[in-house]
This record gives structure tokens, sequence and C-alpha cells, in this order.
């Protein structure tokens, strides 16, 4: 999909295509008609999948193509801390760029001087506000904040802003808002307190759900520990006897990709790999054949895996712990899509412990380690050592500390 077909209005299109953003995210292709429609909405959906584009581009548009636009408060974006309202308010000024569309940020900690332009903004019609819920308090308590134009809403981050306790704040600023209005509420979780506060401020809302972070619940997600020079027999053994009719291997690098191919080539597997050194179309008849199951394996990098749109893959095995966390979730959610069950395995090695540590703390959960199968000898251990470029080179005890003066 491309953004031109959200028709939105050609000065935000500058915008988007100034900061660079070549196609949408799913957050974005799902959420921007639903608000484009004028729908309130309900948006499951984590910070790193685009969200904060998702509702201020339709936002922006609303606003701009207003034929009857004057210098009031529009839009209202509510988040629960500073950094998070910086982020939006530097979104919103790349967005807005070529239309002439004036924002003010309104956050805490700031000094007395702040306050004050921020006052100056928000008196003189600043057109979309991002604020932190104390520090609007602090301003609708002066009386001079107008909000009876006002014509969207956003929390943003909603989960967060209960958890720290902004609940009465919330309400305090409902109170100040016109009944008439769009609200589009973004969580990355859906507790019930959530689910309440949703039900009080938005009506009839659409809902979009997009928790990237966590892999769907139908995958079963499993790792080995296993040392470098064991995993292509691994992968033998794991495949051996099996019926397994599409297997999607993710390996860091294209020249590892390109070994672990040849390396399953040997073993009379059918296998091909999937790499930016392939011609465009190249890669589109690998895929298809992959698609058709005329290849059962295929070994690709991470670079083509989020645009690989197959169903019924049955086996992802990851050959490497992807540095980045969200590249784990990626990965595994080629499998077990549409509701199908699926199997994900990940080899760790003696260095990548600490990498899949983060990944565990970003899915929230613990993956079973399974014992190597027979006759492999003993893997690594799931240990997180500290690595030399973290803190620095690890020093010994040694001639030059005995040497070096004591400092007293
Ligand atoms: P967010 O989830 O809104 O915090 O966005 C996460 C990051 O993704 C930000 O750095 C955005 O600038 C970036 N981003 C959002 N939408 C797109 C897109 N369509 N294409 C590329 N990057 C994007």
């Amino acid at each position: 999909m491309k953004f031109s077909e959200f028709k939105l209005h050609s000065q935000i299109m500058e915008g988007i295509d100034a900061i660079g953003y070549e196609k949408p995210t799913p957050v974005q292709e799902q959420a921007i008609p639903l608000i484009m429609q004028g729908h309130d909405l309900i948006g499951c959906a984590q910070t790193g999948t685009g969200k904060t584009a998702a509702y201020v581009l339709p936002m922006l548009h609303g606003i701009v193509s207003d034929k009857h636009r004057n210098d009031t408060i529009k839009a209202l974006i509510i988040a629960p801390t500073r950094e998070l309202a910086v982020q939006i308010d530097q979104q919103l000024e790349g967005f807005s760029y070529y239309t002439n569309l004036s924002s003010v940020a309104v956050y805490g900690g700031g000094s007395g001087t702040d306050f004050e332009m921020e006052k100056k903004a928000l008196k003189t019609g600043a057109e979309v506000i991002v604020a932190t819920p104390g520090r609007l308090i602090s301003h609708l308590n002066m009386g001079y904040v107008k909000f009876n134009e006002l014509k969207y809403l956003v929390l943003d981050e909603a989960d967060r802003m209960l958890d720290m306790g902004f609940l009465p704040d919330i309400q305090k600023i409902m109170s100040h808002l016109p009944k008439e209005r769009q609200t589009l509420l973004f969580s990355a979780t859906m507790p019930r307190e959530i689910r309440g506060l949703a039900k009080s401020i938005l009506h009839k809302p659409e809902e979009v759900n997009l928790a990237v972070s966590k892999p769907a619940e139908n995958v079963m997600q499993v790792a080995y520990l296993v040392y470098d020079n064991q995993k292509i027999a691994l992968i033998k053994s794991l495949l051996a006897g099996k019926d397994l009719p599409s297997v999607l291997i993710f390996s860091a690098t294209k020249s590892s990709v390109k070994v672990i191919e040849g390396e399953l080539k040997r073993l009379r597997l059918n296998v091909k790999a999937i790499h930016s050194d392939l011609e465009q179309d190249e890669r589109k008849i690998v895929l298809r054949q992959f698609k058709n199951r005329e290849i059962q394996i295929l070994v690709a990098t991470d670079i083509v895996s989020r645009g690989i749109d197959i169903d019924n893959i049955s086996l992802v095995i990851n050959y490497n712990v992807p540095h980045d966390a969200e590249d784990y979730v990626h990965r595994v959610g080629r499998t077990a899509r549409a509701e199908k069950t699926g199997v994900a395995i990940t080899f760790i090695n003696d260095k990548e412990t600490r990498d899949f540590k983060k990944i565990e703390e970003l899915i929230q959960s613990e993956v079973r380690k399974l014992p190597l199968p027979e006759g492999f000898g003993v893997g690594p251990k799931f240990e997180v050592t500290r690595r030399d470029n973290d803190r620095g080179p690890i020093r010994r005890k040694g001639m030059n500390d005995r040497r070096r003066p004591s400092g007293k």
C-alpha cells in the first residue's frame, strides 16, 4: 500500500515525502482510513509500530482540509510523559511543515518562561496541543484555555497514564471538552480499566489491534543453546523424518544465508536463499516458488523478512538470535499467521544469551530451552555474561596493575 492511497491533503503528503516514509506501517494502514471516516478508535499498538503517525496524519488532514478554520484549539493529544510529548510534537512539526498549522507542547518540569510561552500559545490559538495531564491542568485552572471548538482528542499510551495514576486528571480534563468530538485512544495493552475508560469517553469506537511486540499466542516458541559448528547438524536433525512443507530460516547476514543454503543443498534438501544480492525479479520468483511449495526451505535475511507475506509457514528457525528484539517478533510472526499454529525455534550461541534475554524481556515470557538431541554433546550455558564492549575491556589483575601508581 502507498500513502497516496489515503488521499491525504497535498500539504500533508509533502510532509510525508520530506520525512521520507515510503509506505504505511500496518497500524497506519488500518487506522488512517477509519480516522478519516470520522470514527472513534481504540488502537492497541505499542511504540515502534508507527502509531503516532497513524493518528497525527488523519488528524492534520482533517484540520487542514477544514474550510472554516480559525485560530482555535482543534486537537488535544494527551501523553503520559514529557519524553513522549516531545516525540509527538516533533512528528507533528515534521508532518505539518508545509502547512500553516501551529502546535504547542505543554509538559511539566520547565521554567516559568516555558509556562508563559505555553500560556501564550494556548491563549492565541495553537491548533494542536500535545500535553502531559498535570501541566495541562495547571493551565486549565487559570481559566484561559478554551476547548469549545475542539474536534479531536487523542489519549496516547493510555495504559501507562492509568499506571501513573493520571485517571482523575484525565477525567478532569474531559469535563472541559465538548461532547461532540472524535476521540482516539491508543494503548499497548488492554486491561479492564482501559476498556472501562474507553467505554466512558469513546462513542461506538472501531478497533485496531496490533500487539507487535508479542508473537501470536499460537506460536510455540522454543530455543536451543548451540555452538555455531553444531547448527547445520541440528537443522538436519530437526527436519529429519518430518513432513514440514514450508520452513523459513533466518540468518543475520547475506553471506551466512548463502553458506546455510550451500550446506543444506549438500544435504540434498530442497532449499533456496533470498538476500539483497538477488535482483528484484529473482527474489519474486523464489518467493513465488516458496509460496507454491515448490521450495521447502527458504533461507532469508531480516531485510527481506518484513516483506514476506506468506501464510502457512510451519516452522521458523532463527539461525542466530536477532540483535534487535523487535526483529525477533517479526521473524516469529511469519509462522502461525491467520490463526494457524506454528513453531519458532531459535538457536542461541555462546555469545547471544544477553540478546536473547532482551527478547524475553520484550515478549514478557521465558522461551523454553530444549536439550540438544542425543549425540550432539553439550551446548553453551544460558548465562548472561558481561561483554567486553559493554563497559570497556575486562581488565585482569596483572603486572600492569601492580605498576600503576596507587593514586593516593
Ligand atoms: P511510533 O510507534 O509512532 O513511536 O513510531 C516509531 C518510529 O517509526 C518513529 O521513529 C517513526 O518516525 C517511524 N515511522 C513511523 N511510521 C513510519 C513509516 N510509515 N515508515 C517509516 N518509518 C516510520
